[in-house]
């Protein structure tokens, strides 16, 4: 087999192996090595059991109840959250001041997790704290909120975490309004607003 299209002096043995690699391509006998994505599959299961106060639409305690805990890897995550969402929630992204939903928003209603629902925040306690991220003096009921140590950008922090399902909420420091002196600096992207239907 000849190929053209040769100028130089190295072309010809270049172009032969290259005809040789297509003649074997056809022939079906060359041996091809093939590349397979790993994809990991979706796990989506229940972990240990966890006490949740149970809410009315405002936000008021009303009861508690066991509910069992939400396990998922990351791509069980994804099949319910954005990438906006997973990025916040399960990989602790901090949205950019102002940027948010709910930064510049007071309507009365009360703030789910957006990754399974659980009540954690109520518009009665939602303040202008300026900072350009949605801020809450409590939450509804400590229950439903887990704090753990941030210790990311070469600061301690606080970090808030949803305590059914682990998700990333934001950060709670001790620059709020008195009484409680709290600020819960949450990412819009990790809430769900419901609104109060009364
Ligand atoms: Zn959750």
């Amino acid at each position: 087999m000849r190929c053209r299209h040769s100028n130089d002096r190295s072309s010809p043995r270049i172009w032969r192996r290259i005809c040789v690699i297509v003649f074997a391509l056809f022939a079906g006998s060359c041996d091809i090595p093939t590349f397979t994505m790993s994809v990991e599959p979706p796990i989506v299961t229940f972990g240990p059991p966890v006490w949740i106060a149970e809410t009315d639409d405002t936000g008021a305690v009303t009861g508690r109840q066991l509910v069992p805990g939400l396990v998922r890897n990351d791509a069980g995550w994804k099949l319910s959250l954005s990438k906006q969402a997973f990025a916040a929630a399960r990989r602790g992204v901090t949205e950019l001041a102002y940027s948010g939903l709910y930064d510049d928003f007071y309507k009365p209603g009360v703030y789910q997790c957006i990754a399974c629902r659980t009540t954690l925040f109520a518009s009665v306690e939602k303040y202008d704290s300026r900072t350009g991220w949605p801020s809450f003096r409590w939450p509804v009921a400590e229950t439903n909120v887990r704090i753990t140590w941030d210790e990311s950008w070469r600061m301690r922090r606080r970090a808030v975490q949803c305590a059914r399902c682990g998700s990333h909420l934001g950060h709670v420091f001790n620059d709020g309004p008195l009484p409680g002196g709290r600020r819960y600096c949450i990412n819009s992207a990790s809430l769900y607003f419901v609104p109060t239907a009364r």
